[in-house]
């Protein structure tokens, strides 16, 4: 069977949701048991989201085979329970970066490089490219940015092009609003958005509308007669009580017939069991027995988005405990003082997170010091299990100056430091341990071992620095338990105390978690988070 496409483009803002949408219908795809794959443009110039900081853009989403992606590729893998590949992120700078270099190899010799046909062709070449080798029934395609941008422009004329010679679905995702005083839903936005794709030679066959109430009959009606659309074509994209629901909603109001008769699809093959597999999971989410306190601790807290991975695993791994976890987002530098450990004292665990420079490490040590006195279960992702060492450094094994190379180069007791691999890079994109790594759980006692049930473990990875094998025995004697190793045993991976629940990760399990299965060490995680609950009510 030929590839067939569907490709979102949105319009006036960015911030709809367009990865939700995407994911959504990617899941119903899967629903109806047809191979469904997502793509991604990024017009920005940048080979990939690696050297972006995450305030602007997010979190950095990395995959197994080491490509560091847009965030909303963990939305798709979390839907999709499936992972992905970096070929499927498409943005400006690889796509300039290979036509510039094809230029100078001689590959145009006499021809004028131009966005149209040399850059468009690419793009659709690209997309092609990934249809044939990986056959899936549908790609669904996610346009960044929004329509009228210079930056994406390129793609939305491809995407033109595309449909020229494949069956392709336009959707346009538009935001709605409400006006407080008149509380009428306002359509002139949504008609401006839909007219200017009409301008680039693109008729969306159905608009979704984004607003935080139901799309009203009246608002349907209109938008349809304007759009030249019947009305089932205009969809409902309301606030949900759970982002998980979204599919399940478009399902409720006939959406996905709809795109499957466009598409030429059957419908008839729904997996039902899998739809109330789903569905249970939603349940779960939207009306929880009990609760749990989650203090989260980054240093980019100020943008949720730069730890959506974080949050996301804490919902999946509640809904299985069948709790749900109120979020507590704590900047670390507000704890460079030990000052106002209430709020910690609220917890009933506490994550700290990764991340990249010193500012708010000494907020992190505090926390994860409290933590480790107070006997509240604690979870360190990454700089999160360096800091987890360098504190046990200092106060337990009593090398007071103890530090992580990466924030005090000069210092005696570097307990961690540049990996050896890194020494000579001096490239910053790309070039951290990155991707699916293998481990060794070595203690079949440790709370590595019991979440994971196994010996051998694989979970992904994105750093520089690492444990200083110097300091590992003397740490050992202290206390510390080295419970995870790589295979060749020359970097540590995990690291837990001996007396409470507390396990740092060289890796970012976040990161492999799926609202159908969630990471193994978030499960562990809320499980003593509720048992720490429960002995507090006691
Ligand atoms: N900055 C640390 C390193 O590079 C931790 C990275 C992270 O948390 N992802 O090793």
């Amino acid at each position: 069977m030929q590839t067939k496409y569907v490709v979102i483009l949105g319009s006036l803002m960015s911030g709809l949701g367009k990865g939700v949408v995407t994911s959504s219908l990617l899941k119903i795809f899967d629903f109806y048991d047809y191979k469904a794959l997502p793509i991604k443009f990024d017009g920005y110039l940048n080979f990939d989201s690696g050297t972006m900081n995450p305030f602007q853009h997010g979190e950095v989403f990395v995959l197994d085979d080491k490509s560091e992606v847009d965030m909303d590729f963990g939305i798709y893998e979390r839907f999709l329970g499936r992972s992905l590949t970096g070929d499927l992120s498409i943005t400006g700078g690889k796509l300039f970066g290979s036509i510039i270099s094809k230029e100078r190899h001689g590959s145009y010799l006499g021809e004028t490089v131009q966005i149209i046909p040399h850059v468009t062709d690419q793009i659709i070449k690209s997309v092609e490219k990934v249809a044939a080798e990986k056959k899936p029934h549908v790609m669904v395609i996610e346009v960044g940015g929004t329509v009228g941008d210079i930056e994406n422009s390129y793609f939305i004329e491809a995407m033109r092009q595309l449909a020229l010679k494949h069956e392709v679905v336009f959707i346009n995702l538009t935001y709605l609003p409400t006006l407080d005083v008149v509380g009428e839903q306002k359509t002139k936005p949504a008609q401006i958005g839909f007219r200017l794709l009409l301008q680039d030679g693109i008729r969306a066959s159905f608009i979704i509308c984004r607003s935080s109430s139901k799309l009203l009959d009246s608002t349907k009606e209109k938008l349809a007669l304007f759009a030249n659309l019947t009305k089932d074509r205009i969809i409902d994209d309301q606030d949900q009580a759970t982002l998980y629901n979204l599919p399940l909603h478009f399902m409720d109001i006939g959406f996905d017939r709809l795109l499957l008769k466009d598409l030429g699809l059957k419908s008839d093959r729904l997996n039902l069991p899998k739809v109330s597999e789903w569905n249970s999971n939603v349940e779960k989410t939207v009306r929880p027995k009990g609760e749990v306190n989650i203090a989260i601790v980054g240093k980019y807290t100020h943008l949720k988005d730069s730890y959506a991975s974080v949050k996301e695993s804490v919902i999946h791994a509640a809904l299985k405990h069948d709790v749900r976890a109120n979020i507590d987002w704590v900047e670390s530098s507000d704890f460079e003082k030990k000052s106002d450990f209430e709020r910690i004292n609220n917890a009933d665990a506490v994550i700290v997170t990764g991340g990249f420079g010193k500012r708010g490490t000494e907020g992190m040590i505090n926390i994860i010091e409290h933590a480790r006195r107070e006997k509240i279960p604690y979870l360190g992702l990454c700089l999160g299990m360096q800091l987890m060492a360098v504190e046990y450094a200092r106060n337990v094994a009593g090398l007071k100056d103890a530090n992580s190379a990466e924030f005090k180069p000069d210092a005696k007791n570097r307990i961690i430091v540049l990996l050896d691999s890194q020494k000579r890079i001096t490239d910053k994109g790309g070039t951290m341990r990155l991707g699916a790594q293998e481990c060794v759980l070595t203690d079949t006692q440790s709370i590595a071992y019991r979440s994971y049930r196994s010996k051998r473990i694989s979970e992904r990875h994105r750093h520089r620095y690492e444990f200083n094998n110097q300091y590992l025995e003397l740490l050992k004697k202290n206390g510390l338990k080295i419970t995870g190793m790589t295979p060749d045993r020359s970097l540590v991976e995990f690291i837990e105390w001996k007396d409470s629940f507390g396990i740092g990760t060289q890796s970012h399990p976040e990161l492999k978690s799926r609202f159908e299965n969630p990471s193994p060490l978030f499960l562990s995680l809320i499980g003593a988070a509720k048992e720490r609950r429960k002995s507090k009510s006691n």
